[in-house]
């Protein structure tokens, strides 16, 4: 690989996200993007007018470094609601610039040079990036295609007397996989058993279509030691936004506000406020959208089956993962970088969220947080590549 001058020797090999390397293609006029996952629709219109009346009275300075009290207490409402959990909304929540810096505060603030990290492949990129920066070493388990399962003595293995964090992501992005109780309660075992923190992204938390959210932290001997991660720009399509925060102990949340606020120190005081609107809408806006996108789900995992891709349908998430061998391709990335040229379509090789390349090499990620009619169209223009076999 070759050196980027100026760049720290920990973040070499780090170049620019797949998501802003596929979005670029993606601005060709008339290119359909099912890349990078945002939603091209604004999430609930009380949530954008709140943002607006909060601007409106005066909230455009600094907020609070751990967020505004209301939508702490909101987030600590919203974890009882749906998840059974209790966390002090003074000292056990974080409000954080999205997930993203969520997770970098922890890797940076939990880990550093001589720790290991846990993971599982295929990973979201900001993993690995974020334990590289904190100079922590990761330990990568793969999960195999079709159905993502592990093994469970690679698992086992993985953990070390170095290990410190084991980051979690459930349901998961990009495989669209729900870890299931049996799982979750394996992993646990070996947290306590190591003493290791879990830290478990848990952003596509209203997004399950098959099975059951399971929060590592409600499992026994696990609320001490995890710290649980969200993000409102996926819970209510405002990525823009940037709100994301982290419920955990009084010392790990500690932990990781020390780091976050000399990150961003603060961020998006009005959207505070409106996310706090958000995280008190009725079951209506969370049962709704967790059916819309499960009818999204179904349109284009049949489109993509019908278009010849042996479609591995996610359990959870806005994402499908397809394998592309049926139609005479082998590599993910020559097969994204050349589709918008094939077919005007925009996809993301999963290829690059491995280490063990091998095992996502045929493997591609479509985004179906989209309009029916984009999806419609991203299936029409598909299609054709079966018949030019
Ligand atoms: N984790 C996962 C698994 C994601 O897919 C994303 C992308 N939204 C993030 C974290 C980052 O979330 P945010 O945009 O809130 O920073
Ligand atoms: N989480 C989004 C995805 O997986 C992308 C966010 C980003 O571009 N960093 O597609």
């Amino acid at each position: 690989m070759t050196q980027q001058p100026f760049l720290a020797d920990r973040l070499q090999g780090f170049g620019t996200t797949i998501f802003a390397q596929m979005s670029a293609l993606a601005v060709k006029p008339g290119a359909v993007n099912l890349g990078q996952g945002f939603p091209d629709t604004d999430g609930p219109i009380e949530v954008s007018e709140a943002a607006i009346q909060a601007i409106r009275d005066g909230h455009n300075q600094y907020p609070p470094v751990p967020g505004i009290p209301s939508l702490r207490l909101a987030v600590s409402e919203h974890r009882a609601r749906f998840r059974g959990q209790r966390f002090d909304p003074d000292s056990e929540v974080l409000i954080t610039a999205g997930a993203t810096e969520a997770l970098a505060a922890a890797m940076l603030s939990l880990t550093g040079p001589g720790d290991e990290d846990v993971t599982f492949e295929p990973y979201y990129d900001s993993y690995a990036a974020g334990i590289a920066m904190s100079g922590a070493q990761r330990r990568v388990v793969t999960l195999r295609a079709p159905d993502f399962s592990f093994d469970p003595d690679e698992l086992a293995a993985a953990f070390t007397a170095k290990t410190k964090v084991l980051l979690l992501n459930t349901p998961h992005n990009p495989t669209g996989k729900v870890f299931t109780r049996d799982e979750l309660t394996l992993i646990a075992g070996l947290c306590i058993k190591h003493d290791v923190v879990a830290v478990v992204d848990e952003v596509y938390e209203h997004l399950v279509f098959d099975g059951e959210h399971i929060p590592l932290a409600t499992l026994p001997g696990m609320a001490e030691r995890t710290l649980t991660i969200s993000s409102a720009g996926k819970i209510f399509s405002f990525t823009g936004w940037k709100i994301g925060w982290a419920c955990g102990p009084e010392p790990l949340v500690t932990a990781v506000r020390t780091a976050k606020q000399f990150l961003t120190f603060v961020n998006g005081g009005p959207f505070q406020h409106a996310i706090a609107v958000g995280l008190r809408l009725g079951d209506d806006f969370f049962d709704g959208y967790t059916a819309e996108m499960a009818a999204k789900r179904t349109r284009l995992c049949d489109g993509l089956e019908a278009a010849g891709f042996d479609v591995l349908r996610p359990q959870g998430t806005y994402f499908a993962t397809c394998d592309i061998t049926p139609l005479g391709d082998t590599d993910g990335v020559d097969f994204c970088l050349a589709l918008p040229q094939r077919v005007g379509v925009v996809a993301v090789p999963s290829q690059v969220f491995y280490d063990n390349t091998d095992a996502g090499r045929r493997l591609v990620r479509f985004a179906f947080c989209k309009k029916d009619s984009v999806l419609d169209e991203a299936i029409e223009r598909l299609s054709v590549l079966k018949a030019n076999r």
